[in-house]
């Protein structure tokens, strides 16, 4: 079966839509929520996913706009910019990454405002998702979660493989996993670039869900998977080709696996859900609405 991240995340958008429509049907001196997207450089993959963020926030009636920069602007020039989103009008906003090189990653996420902090980076929001605190959470993550609630997959108690560690998208998701939460109450174990392969295929096999979240094309091969599995594929690989594909050999797991995400059109919609969850969060803050 395939887990259809494009449909879920229509769907759970749907409803946020209608509830902003109704908020600002009873409250008319409210502003339409609002999103900056902050674009360092020329990343031909960043500009892809920017249009996709706007287009979604335009069907949902959130106004979105997009503010670029040369990627000659340094850390400090960048961190003046934010300053200025922090005071701005706008509900929030997030700087698109991969930032260039010379920028450092983690000065930045710091200056945004953890009000405005959509992709849910800040290490506030980060520590109150962590402590199961409502807040902003990191997108990618919220909208794995979000998945898995769709879907109505078992986690209480399930096994769950997460490959791959960073604070983005590995680190949160096994956090949120863990929880003591409805979605969540899982046993998760998390490998990185360190584990030993024969490890990794062992917890594989042990494991009721894998994600996977590397970066490799064919990772993640049928004969490390039961086929009662689920897999969740962040990945996002362009080959030489030009095909865009996540990091399991899809075309043989899709086989043996009992579901799993198509690249793209599964973890990619669902970690724009994420954002804009965010978003319909840091509107309601800033607005008082419950
Ligand atoms: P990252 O480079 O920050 O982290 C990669 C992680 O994978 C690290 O923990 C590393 O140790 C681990 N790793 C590397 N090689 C490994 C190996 N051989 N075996 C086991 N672990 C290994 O990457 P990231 O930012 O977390 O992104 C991971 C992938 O997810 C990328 O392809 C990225 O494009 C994609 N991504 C997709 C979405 C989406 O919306 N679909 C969002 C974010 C990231």
């Amino acid at each position: 079966m395939i887990l259809d991240g494009k449909l879920a995340a229509k769907q759970i958008l749907n409803k946020v839509k209608e509830s902003i429509n109704k908020s600002l049907q009873e409250n008319p001196s409210i502003n339409k929520p609002s999103i900056a997207i902050l674009l360092v450089g020329n990343n031909k993959a960043s500009e892809t996913y920017v249009m996709a963020k706007i287009k979604t926030c335009q069907q949902n009636n959130i106004i979105a706009e997009v503010f670029r920069y040369q990627d000659t602007i340094t850390t400090s020039e960048l961190q003046q910019e934010i300053k200025k989103f922090n005071k701005s009008k706008f509900d929030g906003f997030i700087v698109q990454l991969p930032l260039p090189d010379h920028i450092n990653k983690d000065i930045i996420i710091n200056e945004i405002s953890a009000y405005k902090d959509i992709d849910g980076f800040h290490p506030i929001n980060f520590g109150k998702m962590a402590l199961g605190i409502k807040s902003m959470r990191p997108a990618t993550a919220y909208g794995i979660v979000k998945l898995i609630e769709y879907y109505q997959i078992e986690t209480i108690g399930k096994n769950i493989t997460i490959i791959g560690k960073s604070n983005i998208v590995g680190k949160p998701t096994a956090i949120m996993l863990s929880n003591d939460f409805n979605i969540g109450k899982a046993t998760v174990t998390t490998c990185d670039i360190n584990t030993p392969k024969d490890n990794l295929k062992k917890h594989c096999i042990n494991a009721d869900i894998i994600i996977v979240a590397v970066g490799k094309p064919n990772l993640l091969t049928a004969d490390m998977i039961n086929d009662n599995c689920i897999i969740i594929d962040v990945g996002i690989n362009k080959l030489e080709s030009g095909k865009i594909v996540g990091d399991c050999d899809f075309d043989s797991i899709s086989k043996k696996a009992k579901m799993i995400t198509p690249v793209p059109g599964g973890v990619g919609p669902m970690t724009i859900c994420g954002l804009i969850l965010n978003t319909y969060e840091a509107w309601k803050i800033k607005n008082f609405i419950e």
